[in-house]
């Protein structure tokens, strides 16, 4: 995965750099593009296929970026978002200093920061955050597969097998039944597992709430 305008363009005027389809913003791409001088005003943008998945308008300060943008879940209604991300200077041996973002949220030094739900953040907290969006879609599967099972008179478990045809239910609905609850079953148990998974490996970082991912667009 290629930094924010990896094979893409930016000008100063217009002021407008396409990336690739992964929402993220490379700072050692910006410093290599002369963006990150105080008083700078550009749009960053990311597209897939030609086509532009997402934009935001950003602002650098002396020691801070600021982020303006619209975001919406799945459809919903457009909201302003502005954010704010730190910057931090490290010196480097050889002189001179580099330029880390803060991530908003564990305010640890990165290069580069990852659309996730409303906000930019650190690989960590997109991860968390992912996981979070992967155990919603875990547990809606695994409760389709209940309701499905409550249809049959079956054990709720999604681990036990369904043995019985309800009095007055045609077999091959049964069949068809029984075969989207295994299904269900089996997918939001597969999710569930790769998102606790991914979960583990952030054991002991705290995280509180964080929207659910969606659009951006400047
Ligand atoms: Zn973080």
């Amino acid at each position: 995965m290629g930094g924010l305008g990896s094979g893409g363009w930016f000008r100063y005027g217009s002021k407008k750099s396409t990336a690739n389809s992964q929402h993220d913003i490379d700072i050692r791409w910006m410093k290599k593009n002369d963006m990150l001088r105080p008083g700078t005003t550009c749009s960053l943008s990311w597209s897939r296929r030609g086509k532009e998945t997402g934009s935001v308008s950003c602002r650098i300060e002396e020691n801070q970026m600021a982020l303006h943008y619209r975001h919406r879940l799945h459809g919903g209604e457009w909201e302003q978002v502005e954010q704010t991300i730190p910057f931090a200077r490290t010196s480097c041996n050889y002189g001179g200093h580099r330029t880390w973002f803060l991530c908003p949220h564990c305010m640890k030094r990165v290069a580069i920061l990852y659309g996730a739900g409303k906000y930019f953040l650190c690989r960590h907290c997109h991860d968390l955050v992912y996981a979070s969006q992967q155990e919603d879609r875990s547990y809606r599967l695994i409760r389709k597969a209940q309701k499905i099972r409550r249809r049959l008179n079956a054990p709720g478990s999604i681990a036990e097998p369904i043995l019985f045809k309800p009095k007055h239910m045609h077999q091959k609905t049964f069949d068809r039944l029984k075969n989207e609850a295994y299904r269900a079953g089996d997918e939001g148990w597969m999710i569930g597992i790769a998102a606790l998974d991914r979960r583990l490996n952030h054991v002991g970082e705290r995280l509180g709430a964080i929207p659910r991912s969606g659009q951006f667009l400047a």
